[in-house]
C-alpha cells in the first residue's frame, strides 16, 4: 500500500521524535526511498544513507499506518541499497563476518565466555571514559557484563494488592497471591506436539540458560523438544545490515536443518530472531529451490509466549519478585505479540508486574545501533533506562537477548542492581520451586 504523507507514524517513531527532523520520521525516508527508485536521489548520497542508516529498524511506525505500509520490508530493500553503495562500518563489517560462519561464531562466543567469567567486562566498561572514541568497547563490555547470570535482587518483594499488567489493566487472577501449582493442568509427555527451539548465535553463546529454560518449560507444557543439529544464526542481523546475500546464505541452512526435524513448531525465545523466521518466505521469494520450505517454516514459527499463553499454560510457584515488563520491538511491532509474555509472567503467583512508561518503545539496541549510534542510541537507551528505574521494580522482564543485554548494559553504567531477565526464565524458576522438574 502507499504511503498517503498522512502523518500519522511520525509520533510513533523515536528518532523523528527526539530529532525532529522530517528526514528522520517514516514518512521522510519513505521519501528518500521513492526518490532513490525514481533515480532522482543517488544512493551513495549522503541524505540516503545518513537518514536510512539513523533508522532504527524498530518498526513502531507500521501498527499505527492507516494504509498498511509495510515499511520494515521496504527498509530491508533500502539497506540492502545503502550495504551496496557504501561500506559498512569496520565495526558492523566484523560483526557480520563474524556471524556468518559458525566457526568464527563459536570462537568470539567462547573468548566472550571466558572475558565474561572473569569478570573483567564489568570492570573495564567502568572504567573506559565516556566519549566517543571509546564508546563501541565501553558499551560492548557492559553489554557482555549484563548477559551474566545474575541474582534477582532481593526477592523479598511481596504483593501489595492486586497485580497489575504493563498497560495498567489486572493480570490473570493467575498473579493472585497464594495461588500454587496445585490448580495448574498436568500434561502427558509431548501431547501438544513437537518442537524444535532455534538455538541462535549469540542466544546458544551467551544466553544458553535461556534455551534451556525454554526447553523446561516447554516440556513441563506438554510438548515434546527435538534437537536439531545443522541450525546457526538466523540472519536478522545481516538482513538489517542490508547484507541480503549472507543473510539468505544463513537463512537456507536453518530452512533445511528445521524443516528435515518435521516438528509441529519451531519455538524462538528471541525477538529479533523470531521475526527473521516468520519472514523467511519473503527472504527466500526468488528461490525455487526453498521457497515453499521457507514459508513453511515460516508459519510454524512461534514465540515461545505464543507456545505457552492460554488457558492450558500451567501455573508455578509463587516468586515474589517485582517486575516490569519491556516490550521488545521485534516482538510486539513486527510480529504483534503483546498479551502472550504478560500471560507468561501472569502464571508465576505473587510476581508483581509493574508498568513501565512508553513499554513499547524501542531500547535503542536495534542490533549494533547502540554501538554505532553513541548519541541517538544513548539518548533512546538512557529514556528507557530511566524509565525501568522509575518502576521500583527489580528486574526488567524482555523477550529479547539485545534487549537484555542494551538496556542491562544500561543499567550497569548507572551503578543500578537492576537485572534484565528472559520471561521464560522467570517461568522456569517458579516451576522449579514447584517441583515440576524433580525427578525428570
Ligand atoms: S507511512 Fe503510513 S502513517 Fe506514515 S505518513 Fe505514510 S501513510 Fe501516513
Ligand atoms: S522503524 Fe522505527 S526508527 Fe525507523 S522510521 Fe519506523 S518508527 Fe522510525
Amino acid at each position: 500500500m502507499p504511503c498517503v504523507h498522512c502523518g500519522f507514524c511520525l509520533p510513533a517513531c523515536p528518532t523523528y521524535v527526539r530529532l525532529g527532523d522530517e528526514n528522520d520520521s517514516p514518512r521522510g525516508r519513505l521519501y528518500l526511498m521513492q526518490a532513490v527508485v525514481e533515480g532522482r536521489l543517488s544512493p551513495e548520497s549522503d541524505a540516503f544513507q545518513t537518514h536510512i542508516d539513523r533508522c532504527l529498524g524498530c518498526r513502531a511506525c507500521e501498527p499505527v499506518c492507516p494504509s498498511g505500509v509495510e515499511y520494515g520490508v521496504l527498509l530491508e530493500a533500502a539497506r540492502e541499497t545503502v550495504y551496496r553503495a557504501r561500506k559498512a562500518p569496520a565495526v558492523v563489517a566484523m560483526l557480520l563476518a563474524v556471524f556468518s560462519s559458525r566457526a568464527l561464531t563459536n570462537w568470539s562466543m567462547r573468548v566472550a565466555r571466558v572475558v565474561r567469567a572473569l569478570g573483567l567486562g564489568g570492570l573495564v566498561a567502568r572504567r573506559i571514559p565516556r566519549n566517543r572514541l571509546f564508546h563501541p568497547i565501553r558499551f560492548g563490555l557492559a553489554m557482555l557484563e549484563a548477559s551474566r547470570e545474575r541474582q534477582f535482587g532481593s526477592e523479598t518483594a511481596t504483593s501489595s494488592g492486586a497485580p497489575i499488567a504493563s498497560d495498567g489493566g489486572a493480570l490473570d487472577a493467575a498473579t493472585s497471591e497464594g495461588e500454587t501449582s496445585e490448580s495448574a493442568p498436568a500434561w502427558r509427555a509431548g501431547e501438544r506436539g513437537r518442537v524444535a527451539i532455534l538455538r541462535g548465535c549469540v542466544q546458544a553463546g551467551l544466553f544458553a540458560r535461556v534455551n534451556d529454560a525454554t526447553e523446561r518449560v516447554l516440556r513441563a507444557n506438554g510438548y515434546e523438544v527435538i534437537e536439531v543439529s545443522g541450525q546457526g544464526c538466523c540472519g536478522a542481523l545481516h538482513t538489517h545490515a542490508g547484507d541480503s546475500m549472507r543473510a539468505r546464505k544463513l537463512a537456507r541452512a536453518n530452512v533445511k536443518a528445521l524443516a528435515a526435524a518435521e516438528v509441529d513448531f519451531v519455538a524462538v525465545n528471541a525477538a529479533g530472531c523470531g521475526a527473521a523466521l516468520k519472514e523467511y518466505g519473503h527472504l527466500l521469494e526468488a528461490d525455487e529451490e526453498y521457497r515453499h520450505t521457507a514459508e513453511a517454516l515460516a508459519a510454524s514459527t512461534r514465540d515461545i509466549s505464543e507456545l505457552l499463553a492460554g488457558d492450558s499454560l500451567r501455573v508455578g510457584a509463587p516468586l515474589p519478585v517485582r517486575v516490569t515488563y519491556d516490550a521488545a520491538c521485534h516482538l510486539c511491532h513486527a510480529q504483534g505479540v503483546r498479551q502472550e509474555p504478560l500471560a507468561v509472567l501472569g502464571a508465576i503467583p505473587q510476581l508483581v508486574v509493574l508498568p513501565l512508561q512508553d513499554a513499547e518503545e524501542c531500547c535503542g539496541g536495534a542490533g549494533t545501533y547502540g554501538i554505532t549510534h553513541p548519541e541517538l542510541g544513548g539518548d533512546i537507551g538512557a529514556d528507557k533506562v530511566s524509565a525501568v528505574l522509575a518502576t521500583g521494580a527489580e528486574i526488567v522482564a524482555t523477550g529479547n537477548p539485545g534487549c537484555m543485554m542494551q538496556i542491562g548494559a544500561g543499567l550497569l553504567l548507572e551503578g543500578s542492581d537492576v537485572v534484565a531477565r528472559h520471561p521464560v526464565e522467570l517461568l522456569d524458576e517458579s516451576y522449579r520451586r514447584a517441583g515440576f522438574y524433580d525427578g525428570s
